[in-house]
């Protein structure tokens, strides 16, 4: 377990929801998560075509962006995220880079189209952000369906889940 990790966020995200994501993420692992300095919204990463940002694009720059390579990074953006082989993704980790990313695109709306309640767009970011943070740590993808490092593929998947990791998980990163 790293002794610490930063938060970044990205473009526009809520103040408010990085805080709320830091401490969920440090009450689940452990170490503090500090909250690093802002960034612009990754226009390097932009995709015209797609009208969207390339993660892997994202995860680089955050990677060179941070201080020491043994500080684990994690994005937090409102800018909607794609792989070369998805239509999006809610998130992307290296662990090479020791980076992660998280958007909030896909995760700020009901299935009727209008804005989830900020509570459960807190709760989803976090979720979220716990999955990314678990592949940094070397965590796979888990089979149990309430588990964090459950594939969501949509929002109501990500509901279902989490906040955190099932005892199989936990046990795999030595966490009580
Ligand atoms: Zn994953
Ligand atoms: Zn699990």
């Amino acid at each position: 377990m790293p002794e610490r990790a930063v938060l970044v966020g990205l473009g526009a995200p809520p103040r408010r929801l990085l805080l709320d994501v830091a401490h969920e993420l440090q009450a689940i692992f452990g170490p503090p998560i500090e909250q690093g300095p802002g960034q612009e919204r990754p226009q390097y990463a932009f995709n015209k075509d797609r009208n969207q940002y390339h993660s892997t694009a994202v995860l680089r720059r955050l990677a060179q962006s941070r201080g020491g390579a043994a500080v684990p990074v994690i994005g937090l953006t409102d800018a909607d995220l794609f792989v070369p082989d998805a239509p999006f993704v809610f998130g992307e980790a290296d662990r090479d880079a020791n980076a992660a990313v998280v958007s909030i695109a896909r995760l700020q709306h009901g299935p009727d189209g209008k804005p989830a309640d900020p509570g459960r767009l807190t709760r989803r970011a976090a979720v979220e952000a716990v999955h990314e943070f678990g592949h940094l740590l070397g965590l796979s993808h888990c089979a149990d369906a309430r588990c964090a490092m459950y594939l969501s593929h949509k929002p109501s998947d990500t509901d279902r889940k989490g906040p955190g990791l099932c005892l199989t998980c936990r046990g795999a990163l030595g966490l009580p």
